[in-house]
């Protein structure tokens, strides 16, 4: 239930009708726009339909939630939600959203400092604004590599903020948060934990932004409850992220679904960026559909990057060369422009 106050509703009537709502045993989640409050209320609608809350001061109307993820619908939070990652606590701040873009580059895996060093050094100078890797890696083989687990933590942070880079990394398990959140600037919820709905849970306690990839079989739908199991523990910053689904071709890794973006950005008020690598798997295919999805109306794009992708402990055929992402860097800045939007630009503190 959305309860749209009157554009002069004071803050009095305000505080009556959020009282009303606690004491009905419902929680309210208030939006504050800039031409008036919005009032989300959540859970059993009916012990709200037989209240009289319409005739409350304040009140304009009364609408009925449409969609089965509240939070994260349009209709609750009509302009779109500016997220911002910042780099430590004191470093610089890098939005997503709202005109704001995100180009999130580096390695799959965090494999020594000196290697991750290399690569975050070219991708900032690029014009990458956010760093990526991962230290805990979901191999399908189990004796595959993976990850450096919190030395690889440890190292991400101190490479992304001594260039000023707030830091991405992946977290697997809600065991996993705590030590996650000590160093990462950005949780990364991965494809095949999109519904790990206690790691979604875990997440959402926390206040870092997350950046929710798609699952390799999930619908748009799917997608968007998952994001609201964040919303609804209190955590708001949430991205999402395209990264291809599971389909009967076989010439790329997954198939990207640059549909989903303008569908999800028309349903719901939080951003989404789209990840090329992990979708086609091919160095060929990701400038043309990074450019794609920025033109589609992207709020950011991931890509991963490597200096020696022979040499790489994992996902090395899909990493993109320094050489080869400056000039898509430089594509995606021209493409911005055009469309009026920018990659916000961070330096060292
Ligand atoms: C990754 O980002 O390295 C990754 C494993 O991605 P996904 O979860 O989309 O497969
Ligand atoms: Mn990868």
């Amino acid at each position: 239930m959305i309860i749209v106050l009157e554009a002069n509703a004071t803050p009095n009537q305000i505080e009556d009708i959020l009282g009303r709502i606690k004491e009905l045993g419902l929680r309210a989640h208030r939006s504050d726009g800039q031409e008036r409050t919005i009032i989300g209320v959540i859970g059993d609608e009916e012990k709200l339909q037989s209240q009289p809350l319409q005739a409350m001061p304040g009140v304009e109307k009364v609408l009925p939630i449409l969609k089965p993820f509240k939070l994260a619908s349009r209709q609750m939070h009509p302009a779109d939600t500016v997220v911002e990652v910042k780099a430590g606590d004191k470093g610089p701040v890098v939005k997503i959203g709202g005109g704001h873009l995100a180009m999130i580059a580096g390695p799959c895996a965090i494999e020594g400092e000196e290697i991750l060093a290399e690569i975050a050094k070219t991708v900032h100078a690029s014009g990458a604004n956010i760093l990526r890797g991962g230290a805990f890696k979901p191999r399908t083989s189990p004796y595959s590599f993976q990850g450096m687990g919190e030395p690889g933590l440890r190292i991400l942070r101190d490479v992304g903020h001594a260039l000023g880079m707030p830091v991405v990394t992946e977290v697997m398990d809600p065991r996993q948060v705590p030590l996650v959140e000590k160093y990462a600037d950005m949780f990364q919820i991965g494809a095949r934990n999109m519904q790990n709905f206690d790691l979604l849970r875990e997440v959402g306690m926390c206040r870092k932004p997350v950046l929710l990839k798609r699952g390799m079989s999930a619908t748009v739908k799917d997608l968007l409850l998952s994001a609201e199991y964040v919303l609804s523990e209190g955590n708001l910053n949430v991205v999402l992220c395209e990264r291809g689904v599971r389909t009967f071709e076989d010439s790329t890794r997954n198939m990207i679904d640059l549909a989903a973006i303008p569908n999800v950005q028309g349903q719901s008020h939080l951003p989404i960026i789209a990840d090329p690598s992990h979708a086609t798997g091919r160095p060929d295919l990701i400038p043309p559909m990074s450019r794609a999805a920025l033109a589609a109306g992207a709020d950011g794009v991931h890509v991963e990057v490597h200096c020696a992708p022979e040499k790489a402990f994992s996902d090395g055929p899909q990493a993109l060369r320094p050489p080869q992402f400056a000039t898509l860097m430089k594509q995606l800045q021209d493409l911005a422009r055009l469309m009026g939007r920018q990659f916000d630009q961070t330096q060292p503190a």
